[in-house]
């Protein structure tokens, strides 16, 4: 968690710092304003006033030097203290790239002061905050080199889309399939979304990925379509794809997912943009037009991970919502807390009241599987059925799936 920097008062007159004591942070002036008084190049006494919003004493946070002026409120002023260590935690959510520059620039403001310093101890600066400032620049350096692996890795086509099974939980037919990226590292190997999911949102690279896994899921998805046809499951299935923050941004996002997939073959009613509330309550107003012209291209829409950390349900009824995904925490607490079964079941009430079709997620057991069914809920994913899979081997299971539901299930499909 971030620290906090402190907020200050000064009665006017008060010394705030004196020059020639160890810096230990700036300070953001607020309100009211201060007088830095310090020696000139010249070697005179040399005053200037800062006021709302300069910052003073900042050479603290590119050295751990001694302070160079003496600051005294001119007036009753208010001020923000904040260290290096401050801009060291904040510096963590800024585009690398910015990072980068910042370090470069801090460095060499600190050369700067060190030599036009003369040799006295203000211009200073120790080991420890160039350690520090070469820590965060190589920190950078490595978030810019894993942007520049996933766009590469992109281009040579090193990501892939995985398929795993939802199943129609009172018949146990192949319902659906939810695609979900992998990255065939050349050097790593197989990586999980949580390798490089959040990297990519941060650093921009998530709309490249969702394009792509659009591209991949519309080549596959009418051949797994086409199996599940000539099957004995029989029936359509639905495919659903993870889309993030980022892509709701683009005001065009709608009609270019439409376009790649009918490009594809893929109808958009087959198809559920899976987006978590965390998504929703960061822009709403936004991503409800977005996802309104999702919807109107004929796109179905599913909240995931649905309860798993919001609790304020007015979305439901303001966005064009057609499914909630229960997040797979309420499946470990099915059979474990006395609660965890009434909120499934206020869940799919409301699923039911609201026309939404649910989906449990995070099936591990045949008896979460069973108690699920005594409550009706419509649609199920977990390991129960499978992990991810690839294109083939999903193929494989699509063709065997009534067998083998046959043997896992203690009730076999009517
Ligand atoms: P998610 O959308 O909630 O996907 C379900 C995750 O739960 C998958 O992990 C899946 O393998 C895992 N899972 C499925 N059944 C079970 C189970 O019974 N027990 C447990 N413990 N886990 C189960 P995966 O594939 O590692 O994906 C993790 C997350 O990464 C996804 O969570 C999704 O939020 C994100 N993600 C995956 N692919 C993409 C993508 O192409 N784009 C975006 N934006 N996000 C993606
Ligand atoms: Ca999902
Ligand atoms: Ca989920």
């Amino acid at each position: 968690m971030r620290s906090s920097p402190e907020r200050l008062l000064f009665a006017a007159g008060q010394v705030i710092y004196q020059a020639g004591e160890q810096a230990d942070g700036a300070y953001l002036v607020l309100s009211g304003g201060v007088a830095l008084a310090s020696m000139g190049p010249d070697g005179r006494p040399r005053t200037v006033l800062r006021r709302c919003g300069d910052i003073i004493g900042d050479l603290a946070l590119v050295e751990d030097g001694v302070r160079d002026a003496t600051a005294t409120s001119s007036e009753d002023c208010e001020l923000l203290m904040f260290s290096s260590l401050h801009l060291v935690e904040r510096m963590a959510d800024v585009d690398p790239l910015v990072q980068l520059a910042f370090v470069s620039m801090a460095t060499r403001y600190s050369e700067t002061a060190e030599r036009w310093g003369g040799g006295t101890p203000a211009a200073a600066p120790t080991a420890r905050m160039r350690t520090v400032w070469s820590a965060q620049a190589q920190v950078a350096r490595d978030l810019l080199s894993f942007e520049h692996q996933i766009r590469a890795g992109l281009e040579r086509g090193e990501f892939e889309v995985f398929f795993q099974p939802i199943v129609q939980i009172d018949t146990g037919r192949l319902a659906g399939v939810e695609a979900l990226t992998r990255w065939r590292h050349p050097r790593r190997g197989l990586l999980m979304p949580v390798d490089f999911i959040s990297f990519a949102e941060s650093c921009g690279a998530i709309s490249a990925l969702t394009n792509e896994g659009m591209r991949r899921m519309g080549t596959a998805f009418p051949i797994l379509q086409a199996a599940a046809a000539r099957s004995a499951n029989g029936g359509p299935l639905f495919v659903g794809i993870n889309v993030s923050s980022l892509d709701l941004e683009q005001e065009c996002f709608a009609a270019m997912m439409a376009a790649t997939l009918c490009d594809a073959g893929v109808d958009p009613a087959d198809v559920k943009l899976e987006v978590t509330e965390s998504i929703l309550m960061a822009d709403a107003e936004r991503c409800a037009q977005t996802l309104r012209n999702c919807r109107d291209q004929g796109f179905a829409i599913a909240i995931d991970d649905f309860g798993a950390g919001y609790s304020s349900l007015n979305y439901l009824g303001m966005l064009p919502i057609t499914d909630l995904k229960l997040d797979r925490s309420f499946c470990r607490s099915l059979l474990t807390e006395a609660a965890g079964a009434k909120i499934i079941e206020a869940i799919l009430h409301l699923g039911q009241d609201l026309g939404l079709t649910v989906t449990a997620e995070g099936i591990e057991t045949v008896e979460q599987f069973d108690r699920l069914k005594g409550m009706g809920c419509r649609l199920g994913q977990g390991y129960l059925f499978g992990p991810a899979i690839t294109q083939d081997d999903m193929l494989a299971l699509i063709a065997d799936w009534p067998t083998l539901w046959r043997n896992f299930s203690p009730r076999p499909a009517a």
